[in-house]
C-alpha cells in the first residue's frame, strides 16, 4: 500500500472513530432545548406549546402586505439595526422610555443575551428547581454555575430559598410549567434581598391575568423583565421579544447584541409586531377569551377529578390521582390530540394543557372523559 493510500485509509478510520472530532469541545457537551413538537397532520388538536389558539390581530397582515409593498424591494435594504419604532410602540404602550425597551428574536434570544450580559459571575445563577426548560441549556451554553432553588410542597416559588449568595436571580411569573404566580410583593422582597445581583422576571405568560413587574422598573436598578409576542399576541411564528429594564441594564444588553447580530429582527418582523402593539382592544380581547377558556377548562378537569394547579398562564399543570400522566398523553394522541408530558422527577404525573378555542378544549375534555370510563 503507497503511504498516501495508508494516510487515507487512516484519516477515513479516524473519520468513522470519532465523527464528532471536529466540534468544539464545549459543543461536543452541550445538551439542547428540546422545543415541543410541531407536527404536519391534519386535524390535530394542538395543546403542546402554549401558542395563542386566536389568530393574530388583523392589522398584522395588513402591516406585513404593507411593509412587503408590491415588489418586495424593502427586503434589499437591512433593517433598522435597533428596531427603533418597533422599541418606541412597545415603550408607549408600557409606559417606558424607548431606552429601557430591548428587543430581540424571540425571547429565547433574549435570555440568551441576558445570561451573557449579567449570569456569567462567579457566584452562581438562582432559578427555580422546576422552571423553564431554557434556563439549564443557557447556563450549560455559557458554563454558569446554578443553583436551582426547590419549590414549596404546593408547587410555589418559596422566595425564602433564595436568600443565598449568587451572581444573578431568573425566575419566570406565572411559572412554566406549573402556571403558579408569584405575587409582586414577593418579587419586591428578592429585588431588595439582592441589590447587587440582576433579578429577571420572565413574563412569558404575564398577561393572562397576572400582575407584571414592569411598573417597578423605575424603584429598581436590578430588575429586568422580560416578555414575548409569541403567546398573548399570537406572533410565535414572527419572533420578537423583549426586555425592559433601567437603560444602563438595557445598554449592557446592546453591547452584547451587537458583538453577535446586530440585526436580530427583520423588517417584516418589525412592522407586524408594532401592528400587533397598535391594536390594544383586540390584544384584550383574546387574552380575555383565554382566561375564560381557562376558567371552564379547570372547572371540567376538576369534575373529571384532576387536580390542577391555580394558573395565571394560557396553560394548566394538572394531573389525575389515578392515571399515569404518560398514560393519559398516549390516549390524547391516539384521537389527535397533543398536550406537554415531562418525564422527569416531581412533575411526571402531570399533563401541560395549552388552553384552546372551546372547541379544542372539548374535544380534549370530551376524549378524557372516554378514557376515564375505561
Ligand atoms: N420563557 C418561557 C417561560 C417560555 O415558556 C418561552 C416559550 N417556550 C419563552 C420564554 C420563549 O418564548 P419565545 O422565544 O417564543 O419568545
Amino acid at each position: 500500500m503507497s503511504s498516501s493510500a495508508a494516510l487515507t485509509a487512516a484519516g477515513i478510520a479516524a473519520t468513522a472513530k470519532d465523527p464528532q472530532r471536529l466540534w468544539s469541545p464545549l459543543v461536543r457537551e452541550l445538551v439542547p432545548y428540546v422545543a415541543g413538537e410541531q407536527p404536519k397532520i391534519a386535524n390535530l388538536t394542538k395543546l403542546n406549546t402554549n401558542e395563542s389558539p386566536f389568530p393574530p390581530s388583523p392589522k398584522v397582515r395588513e402591516a406585513l402586505i404593507a411593509a412587503l409593498g408590491s415588489d418586495g424591494d424593502c427586503l434589499r435594504l437591512y433593517p433598522d439595526p435597533d428596531a427603533t419604532a418597533l422599541r418606541q410602540a412597545i415603550a408607549k404602550q408600557q409606559g417606558l422610555n424607548v431606552d429601557q425597551v430591548f428587543v430581540g428574536n424571540g425571547s429565547d434570544e433574549v435570555l440568551a443575551h441576558i445570561f451573557k450580559a449579567f449570569f456569567c459571575q462567579d457566584k452562581p445563577l438562582l432559578y427555580p428547581e422546576i422552571s423553564y426548560s431554557f434556563y439549564p441549556v443557557y447556563s450549560q451554553y455559557f458554563q454558569l454555575q446554578t443553583v436551582p432553588v426547590p419549590l414549596a410542597e404546593d408547587f410555589s416559588i418559596d422566595i425564602t430559598a433564595y436568600q443565598q449568595p449568587n451572581g444573578g436571580i431568573i425566575i419566570t411569573n406565572p411559572n412554566a410549567p406549573t402556571g403558579v404566580l408569584l405575587s409582586l410583593a414577593d418579587i419586591e422582597q428578592v429585588l431588595q434581598q439582592h441589590p447587587d445581583s440582576v433579578v429577571v422576571i420572565d413574563e412569558a405568560y404575564i398577561d393572562f391575568g397576572g400582575q407584571s413587574a414592569v411598573g417597578l422598573i423605575n424603584q429598581y436598578d436590578n430588575l429586568l423583565v422580560c416578555q414575548t409576542t409569541s403567546k398573548s399576541r399570537a406572533l410565535a411564528g414572527l419572533r420578537v421579544g423583549m426586555a425592559f429594564g433601567q437603560s444602563h441594564l438595557i445598554a449592557a444588553l446592546m453591547r452584547v447584541k451587537d458583538s453577535f447580530n446586530s440585526y436580530p429582527l427583520d423588517r417584516m418582523a418589525i412592522a407586524g409586531a408594532i401592528a400587533s402593539f397598535e391594536d390594544h382592544a383586540y390584544f384584550e380581547q383574546t387574552c380575555q377569551q383565554v382566561i375564560a377558556n381557562r376558567e371552564v377548562l379547570v372547572a371540567q378537569l376538576e369534575q373529571l377529578g384532576f387536580l390542577v394547579l391555580p394558573s395565571g398562564a394560557n396553560f394548566v399543570f394538572a394531573r389525575h390521582p389515578q392515571h399515569a400522566g404518560l398514560d393519559l398523553a398516549a390516549g390524547l394522541r391516539e384521537a389527535g390530540i397533543i398536550v406537554r408530558h415531562f418525564n422527569k422527577p416531581k412533575i411526571h404525573p402531570f399533563l401541560r394543557i395549552t388552553i384552546g378555542t372551546t372547541e379544542q378544549n372539548q374535544r380534549l375534555v370530551d376524549r378524557l372523559v372516554q378514557m376515564l370510563a375505561i
